[in-house]
C-alpha cells in the first residue's frame, strides 16, 4: 500500500466524469492496489471519505469510511465501505444545509443543501452488489464522493458564498451554530 498524491481544485481531474468499471477490471490488480491506496490516503489525510478522481485515476470509485474522525468530530461513525459504479437515488423531498470541506479543496468550507435520505447501489471491491439506504449527515457524506465521481466539487453548490470560509473561521464563526444542527440531525436519524 501507498499514500498518493491528492489533487487540488484546479487540477482537471477533478472535473472529469470518471469512467465505469467493467466487472472485468474490478479484480485487477492495478484496481485492488488503487482502493488499498486510497483507503490509506483517506486515513492519513483524516477524510471522511475519498473518490478515484481526488488521487488522479478517474474511475468510478470512492470509498468511505469515519470512524471518530478528528477532522469532522461531529460526524457520526461509519464503517469503511468501497463503493464501486455507484449510483444514489434521492428518496425524499428534505434537505439540510452541510457544512462542507473537502481533501480537494484545502483550508476552505462552505454550506451545502443535501437531501436527508438516499439510497445507494453500487458493487463492492468483490464486485459483489450493495443496496442500502443511508440518511442525515451519512447521506450528505455519500453525496458529496458521488458528487466527485460526476465531476463536481462542494463548492459548486454553495448557493449562499457568505458560509464560505477557511477553518479557522469556521471554528470562530460558524462551528457552535452548525454542530448545534448537526447533534439534531445524528438524534433525528441517527446517522
Ligand atoms: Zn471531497
Amino acid at each position: 500500500m501507498a499514500l498518493r498524491k491528492i489533487a487540488t481544485i484546479g487540477h482537471p481531474v477533478l472535473r472529469q466524469v470518471a469512467r465505469t468499471l467493467p466487472a472485468a477490471e474490478i479484480a485487477r490488480e492495478e484496481t485492488q492496489a488503487l482502493i488499498d491506496d486510497m483507503i490509506e490516503t483517506m486515513r492519513d489525510a483524516n477524510g471522511a471519505g475519498i473518490a478515484a478522481n481526488q488521487v488522479y485515476a478517474p474511475v468510478q470509485i470512492c470509498v468511505i469510511c469515519v470512524e471518530n474522525n478528528p477532522r469532522y468530530p461531529y460526524k457520526p461513525n461509519f464503517p469503511l465501505t468501497v463503493l464501486v459504479n455507484p449510483t444514489v437515488e434521492v428518496l425524499t423531498i428534505d434537505t439540510f444545509r452541510n457544512f462542507e470541506g473537502c481533501l480537494s479543496v484545502p483550508n476552505l468550507r462552505g454550506e451545502v443543501e443535501r437531501f436527508t435520505h438516499v439510497r445507494v447501489r453500487a458493487l463492492d471491491r468483490n464486485g459483489a452488489p450493495l443496496d442500502f439506504e443511508v440518511k442525515g449527515l451519512t447521506a450528505g457524506t455519500f453525496q458529496h464522493e458521488l458528487d466527485h465521481l460526476g465531476g463536481k466539487l462542494f463548492v459548486d453548490r454553495v448557493s449562499d458564498t457568505t458560509t464560505l470560509c477557511t477553518w479557522s473561521e469556521f471554528e470562530r464563526h460558524f462551528q457552535a451554530d452548525f454542530v448545534e444542527r448537526a447533534r439534531a440531525l445524528v438524534a433525528k436519524f441517527g446517522q
